[in-house]
């Protein structure tokens, strides 16, 4: 409506970007690369595109801009829309992994950095861009450095290609020095002071201390929203439901506090709540992950609560793999934390840890993700790009040689590498896959055996997060609902009659309600499925059924996993094929009960012990089959 374009208009000449804007183009004009610096919710990420497209720079391609997270584009694509005036997924649309919203009209596209290097693999040019915004690059994101290394020797071929870097802390002299000292254009927000409050001794249980916290505030001070930085989906959730029973135990002697949960998988109806303002009378409370350290502004926050721990991916060497993994925070994310409190007035800020710590105990910058975790698929697809050496790749912050060695390792015993680590077919065909390397090797081992039917929908159900629903008030009637979809082989198999039944059901949501089965993950599996098989038929690999002879699927499984294999240890869980680590099968496995003598399992998660996570039964006898080279390093003996 007019009205409401009347506001947006207004909302975005009040951005303090909005000052700016023809001295921002003229810089953006005159240098082909420059770094943005500007506090969070200046209208980098909503207002430059538009800029841009104004300018005219859309005559020649599109604007691409990139976002660390799947839901920040989203959530930012949704928004630009609106204030630019067209339908999402026309003129301004989104894309991340397994899921498309743009058109050929498209002209601002919001993209995951994993998305526009899956374009680089296709053109490395990047033809279809005009200019490109690497946004939110100080989160520094695995796939951010490497599209740094991508677009510095891209614009030195493509003279009309424009690189826009923006960042909200101080690296911005470090992507200047890297890209041959490149200007800094700096925005000035405005920001008010926000009061920082140490806790005096450490808290050793920081949910329980967040949420007293987070009662105390809104019993006690002035009216304001409040932000509380949590680590996962499982957490936000619980503290969620926390917060409500205390709430409702005070009935109406406290006013009403409305509890927003914010993390990636996460319903949009929800999402577009998070953005409107608290009824007068009442509080906002936001709960989020590290998404809302940056990449989201909210508006209203006055009272920050920061526990200060995050969740991270890290290597783990001993184990060949990624664990997500609760760590402490770095000083510059607590300062960007605090700073949420001061965007609409003077604010405050409640760290749950002692000002020794900040000062002692956090790093000053959080280490980049390259020098953290599996390399696995960043080297297939720099491979597949044709870039071979990559010890001398130009990377800003090289990540550690043996770390780069381990993954192609990785990459050779699946057979995507030569013994020249030069890429194999297999190799070439598993990096035409937005998968990491084990499940495509998985995917394509299924279609020689003939049962990639089966392995397609094992492969979406393990890319969403939490098919099983487990509210804490109904933990048993939920468990027994599941154990109804166990099978003898393991959970793939698991998951796979889970989705065969929502199928024969004709997909239904009623379905999913009675089986305690989350609708949104299933609906998820669904369109990852599509996707996948969109890749099959565009590479004519034939979907044919395993018609109920599992055992290839299982096959196919461990033709991708075989480094995830592990044996019964006769005392007591089980001890990896690898080096002979001592791992349990988690509580919630099929395998549980059962325990089969080797299995190999989908991934860890360390809790109390070691958990492996999607468990699937199988014979030893593939091990050599399926991955000849990881047995060169293996002793065969192991296996008898
Ligand atoms: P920056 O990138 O500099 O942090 P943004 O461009 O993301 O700033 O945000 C500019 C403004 O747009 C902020 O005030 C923010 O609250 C608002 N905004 C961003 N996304 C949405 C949304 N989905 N709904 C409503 N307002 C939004
Ligand atoms: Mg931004």
């Amino acid at each position: 409506s007019s009205r409401n374009s009347a506001m947006i208009k207004e909302q975005r000449e009040h951005l303090p970007i909005y000052q700016l804007k023809n001295d921002l183009l003229g810089a953006i004009s005159q240098h082909r690369v420059l770094i943005v610096i500007g506090e969070t919710g200046s209208g980098k990420t909503t207002q430059i595109t538009q800029y841009l497209v104004e300018k005219g720079y859309t005559q020649k391609g599109k604007i691409g801009c990139t976002q660390p997270r799947r839901m920040a584009a989203m959530s930012v694509a949704k928004r630009v829309a609106e204030e630019y005036g067209c339908k999402l997924g026309t003129q301004v649309g989104y894309s991340i992994r397994f899921e498309d919203c743009t058109s050929p009209e498209t002209i601002i596209k919001y993209m995951t950095d994993g998305t526009l290097l899956r374009e680089a693999l296709v053109d490395r040019n990047l033809s279809a861009y005009s200019v490109i915004m690497l946004d939110e690059a100080h989160e520094r994101n695995i796939n951010t450095d490497v599209l740094f290394g991508i677009l510095k020797s891209t614009l030195e071929r493509r003279k009309d290609l424009r690189l826009i870097v923006t960042s909200a802390t101080l690296e911005a002299e470090k992507f200047s020095a890297y890209f041959n000292d490149c200007p800094i254009f700096t925005i000035a927000g405005r920001n008010f002071p926000v009061e920082i409050y140490y806790t005096q001794e450490p808290e050793h249980d920081y949910l329980e201390a967040s949420l007293d916290t987070v009662m105390q505030i809104h019993l006690t001070e002035p009216p304001g929203d409040v932000l509380l930085f949590l680590t996962g989906q499982e957490e936000i959730d619980t503290a969620c439901q926390i917060l409500h029973e205390r709430m409702s135990q005070l009935g109406n002697s406290a006013p009403p506090l409305i509890i927003l949960p914010v993390y990636s998988a996460q319903p949009t109806e929800i999402q577009g709540r998070i953005f409107e303002p608290a009824p007068e009378g009442s509080r906002k409370c936001v709960i989020a992950t590290n998404i809302a350290e940056a990449s989201l502004t909210i508006d209203g926050i006055y009272y920050v609560v920061d526990p200060g721990f995050a969740k991270i991916k890290a290597f783990n060497p001993k184990l060949g793999m990624d664990t997500l993994i609760v760590s402490p925070i770095s000083q510059s994310s607590a300062k960007q934390r605090a700073g949420r409190a001061g965007r609409t007035g003077p604010g405050k800020c409640f760290r749950l840890y002692t000002e020794s710590a900040f000062k002692n105990e956090m790093l000053p910058s959080t280490v980049p993700e390259i020098q953290r975790t599996n390399l696995a698929m960043t080297v297939l697809t720099l491979k597949a790009m044709g870039i071979n050496d990559l010890f001398h790749f130009d990377f800003m912050d090289p990540p550690p040689v043996q770390t780069l060695v381990s993954a192609m390792e990785t990459l050779y015993a699946l057979g995507a590498l030569d013994d020249e680590g030069l890429l194999t077919r297999l190799g070439r065909r598993m990096a035409e896959f937005p998968l990491e390397p084990q499940p495509a090797k998985m995917l394509l081992t299924a279609v020689d055996l003939g049962c990639a039917d089966e392995v397609i929908t094992i492969v979406a159900m393990l890319s969403v997060p939490n098919v099983f629903y487990r509210p804490r008030d109904k933990q048993a009637i939920a468990d027994q609902k599941r154990a109804k979809f166990h099978q003898p082989e393991g959970d793939h198999l698991t998951l796979l009659t889970v989705y065969e039944s929502w199928k024969s059901h004709k997909f239904s949501n009623p379905w999913c309600f009675e089986n305690f089965i989350q609708a949104r993950a299933m609906k998820r599996a669904q369109d990852i499925r599509n996707q996948l098989l969109g890749i099959m038929e565009r590479y004519n690999l034939p979907v044919q059924s395993a018609k109920s002879d599992y055992s290839k699927v299982r096959k196919a499984i461990a033709s991708g996993f075989f480094s995830h294999a592990a044996r019964k240890d006769p005392k007591e869980g089980y001890r990896t094929l690898i080096d002979n680590h001592q791992i349990y099968i988690h509580p919630s496995s099929s395998l549980f009960n059962r325990a089969p003598e080797w299995v190999v399992y989908h991934e860890l998660v360390l809790t109390t012990k070691e958990y492996m996570r999607e468990v699937c039964s199988i014979d030893p006898k593939w091990l050599a089959d399926v991955a000849p080279h990881f047995f060169k390093k293996v002793d065969p003996s192991a296996l008898t």
